[in-house]
């Protein structure tokens, strides 16, 4: 059975929004089609209509014809319609997906519920609206279901969303129950087994070997984890975009024989995927060194990810594009791993062109800053930054590089045809994964013990919605956020500083992982992973040259990011432990003068170049980005990267003190006084010269742009404006 996704592009803000849907039940008598129209129904607030032909004709059975004309009518009142007939070949379809068109999405949900369980229950049932019940009822089942014949995206469907199992007819029900009336869902074919595929066999065999183990988050819940499995038979896939896919999932348990295996191997809903870390892994060397299905399946068996702390509760296969897991599949997979070559770099086709050409540049540096290049058997593990569009658009937090065996003379470590060694290096590259997939998911496990303690701190908060944000409509959006510095990240935190993650106690959140961790005895920070960039680039400069605009031994400057004016520069401190002006003391007083001399002369620099320029320079009270870094930014505030109303208050309230208070400050006191009053950054948008208030922010940059008068006196002392000399003396 071959699984498909509609790869045919769809405009920009597609106009399909809201768009009625003809939602085509499939599956046999006794499989819970009315229970599942009637359930949506009463908790959906779409409209819906339900069609049965059972009752089409005033109550009585009616034809075919009826049931067409009444959807029709429906969907022309813009209502959505459900199809509650058994709908099991193509044929019987084909009628109604002639509903489906530009404006009406035509979407199938198949219950394909054990043919046992829908005898019985269309026997037992009594009232059935037409009359399939009683003795007769399973001679007609097992009648149908000979005729059953999946359906395919290629009939004309949008969706389509496969339920083999109780739990995967619930998730279905979620969905569509979750649909409001502006919503439209992933297209797409969801859930679906493959009976014909030798993976499965593969899959089947996997799980029979499978021991269940226990993942326990010291004392929190234990975290599920999924392991998605790109087809490992596959020839080394090309990644055109979109392949087709096939796909099968299930649960291992210690008790399966192998009987029992097809029945659960077949469950596959996507929805229930989404609780779990999860990783996705394409084939790795299996083409290369021409590993048949059987024996690339017992080696990944033979690693025992099951030993590597992962609980192996659910696995799936899922053929397609490991770039658009997400976008496309519906699928959160929030580790990715990769075929990659030796040398860590993009290119070279196949899976590892396409990782990093979705991850974009920041996959490069980022991996780069782990390892410089790969031994076969060997695998790192890359915390993805938060600007990558596949951190931002897919999910993904972490991208596993693994080299397989060598069969290339051209490349180091040739094996020369060395098939058992071959087998061995493959074993120790799955290893060598899940032993990655298993420190990732640790990590995500104490932050999610954080959570569960009520530290509500956005930091953390973060990396745990990174792996268990719930697909559903309303999430999407959720999903979508930039993961640019954002103060709008502290709108979920209320409460004071130590609420929202600048100070966890150390004993309440242990050690995040090695390159999150601020444990300095009794206070500490997690940073999620997207607040380590400056950081990163503070520690070790010479792998980002390629930002680095100046760099010393005290300080590196680069462009700011998400620049919020013409010119927005950032100076890092290069100390370590120093993440944030909290940590400042009297000992960083001559760092903090050096960056500020730094700071000033890039203005000045500008300065020459555009002498209409203006400059302030200065801390946030309470950043957002790990280390401890000084802005210099021009008082244009002309940048569509300056968005809300935190970002304009983070620069023009006393959240934002300026460089030569601090240094004031520390000088005399040891340290600075922080203004982390979360309240200054929803404060009314006021002119930062004028004082006018402005409504919002494309009213208050048209004033700005407009606006020359004099800034308040407060900024006119004391150098916390840096001006062209030719403009010295002039009130700016
Ligand atoms: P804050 O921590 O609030 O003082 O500000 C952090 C600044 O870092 C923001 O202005 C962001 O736009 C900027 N930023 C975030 N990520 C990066 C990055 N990877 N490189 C440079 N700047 C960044």
């Amino acid at each position: 059975m071959e699984m498909e996704i509609d790869d045919t592009p769809k405009p920009k803000g597609e106009e399909t929004k809201g768009k009625p849907i003809v939602v085509i039940l499939v599956g046999a008598p006794g499989s819970g089609k009315s229970t599942f129209c009637e359930q949506v129904m009463a908790s959906s607030t779409r409209p819906w209509v339900r069609i049965c032909q059972d009752t089409i004709g005033n109550g009585k059975s009616g034809t075919k014809a009826q049931c067409l004309k009444s959807a029709a009518s429906a969907l022309n009142d813009g209502k959505s319609v459900f199809i509650d007939r058994c709908n099991l070949d193509r044929e019987q379809r084909a009628e109604f997906l002639k509903l489906g068109n530009p404006n009406v999405d035509a979407h199938a949900v198949v219950l394909d519920l054990p043919a046992k369980l829908c005898i019985s229950r269309s026997v037992k049932r009594t009232g059935h609206e037409g009359n399939l019940q009683g003795g007769k009822a399973a001679a007609v089942v097992n009648r149908m279901l000979q005729k059953k014949e999946f359906p395919k995206l290629s009939e004309g469907f949008t969706r389509i969303t496969f339920c083999q199992n109780e739990s995967d007819v619930q998730a279905a029900h979620n969905t569509y129950s979750a649909l409001g009336p502006l919503d439209t869902l992933p297209n797409g074919s969801f859930g679906q087994k493959n009976p014909d595929a030798k993976i499965q066999l593969g899959i089947m065999r996997f799980l029979k070997k499978v021991e269940v183990p226990a993942y326990t988050v010291s004392d929190a819940n234990s975290i599920q984890s999924s392991v998605s499995h790109k087809n490992i038979e596959e020839k080394q896939p090309s990644y055109k975009g979109h392949d087709n896919i096939s796909s099968c999932s299930g649960n291992a348990s210690k008790e399966l024989k192998e009987g029992e295996n097809l029945a659960v191997c077949s469950s596959g809903s996507h929805a229930s995927l989404n609780d779990a870390p999860t990783l996705a892994f394409p084939s790795i060397s299996t083409s290369d060194f021409q590993f048949n299905l059987d024996k690339a399946s017992d080696i990944i068996v033979e690693t025992k990810a099951a030993q590597k702390n992962i609980e192996l509760n659910k696995f799936f296969t899922f053929v397609g594009d490991i770039t658009k897991l997400y976008s496309e599949g519906g699928l959160r997979c929030n580790v990715i791993a990769n075929a990659a070559n030796w040398r860590l770099k993009p290119g070279g086709g196949g899976v590892n062109a396409a990782i990093f050409n979705a991850a974009g540049p920041a996959l490069e540096v980022a991996t780069k800053e782990q390892a410089q290049s790969l031994h076969p058997g060997k695998a790192v593990v890359v915390p993805l930054p938060p600007t990558s569009p596949l951190f931002s658009r897919e999910g993904v937090t972490h991208v596993i590089h693994v080299l397989g065996p060598n069969m290339n003379q051209h490349r180091p470590n040739c094996l020369n045809n060395d098939y058992i060694k071959g087998c061995q290096i493959l074993h120790e590259a799955y290893t060598s994964l899940f032993e990655g997939f298993a420190s990732t998911i640790k990590t995500q496990g104490k932050l999610a013990k954080v959570s569960n303690e009520n530290l509500d701190s956005n930091w953390a908060q973060e990396v745990i919605e990174g792996a268990n944000t719930k697909h559903s409509p309303n999430n999407d959006q959720k999903s979508k956020r930039e993961h640019e510095h954002e103060y709008d990240r502290s709108k979920k935190c209320k409460g004071s500083q130590d609420e929202i993650g600048a100070n966890i106690p150390e004993s309440k959140i242990g050690k995040v992982d090695k390159n999150n961790d601020k444990i300095d005895g009794s206070m500490a920070k997690a940073w999620g992973s997207w607040a380590q960039a400056l950081h990163k680039i503070a520690m070790h400069p010479q792998i980002h040259k390629d930002v680095a605009l100046e760099i010393s031994d005290d300080v590196v400057v680069l462009n700011d990011l998400y620049p919020k004016a013409r010119r927005h520069l950032l100076v890092l401190a290069r100390s370590e432990g120093l993440d944030r002006l909290a940590d400042v003391s009297k000992d960083h007083l001559q760092l903090l003068k050096t960056m500020h001399d730094v700071g000033l002369k890039w203005a000045e620099k500008f300065l020459q170049e555009d002498a209409s320029l203006i400059f302030r320079l200065g801390y946030h009270s309470v950043p957002s980005m790990r280390q401890l870094h000084l802005h210099v930014i021009s008082q244009d505030f002309d940048s569509k990267n300056l968005k809300h109303k935190k970002h304009w208050n983070s620069f023009n309230t006393a959240f934002f003190l300026d460089s030569v208070d601090v240094l004031e400050e520390v000088s005399s006191h040891g340290k600075a006084t922080l203004r982390d009053d979360e309240s200054l950054l929803s404060m009314e948008l006021r002119c930062h010269r004028c004082r006018s208030a402005q409504p919002n922010i494309p009213r208050l940059k048209s004033h700005i742009s407009n606006c020359r008068a004099p800034f308040p006196p407060s900024l006119l002392q004391n150098s916390r404006l840096v001006l062209a000399p030719c403009n010295a003396g002039i009130d700016p």
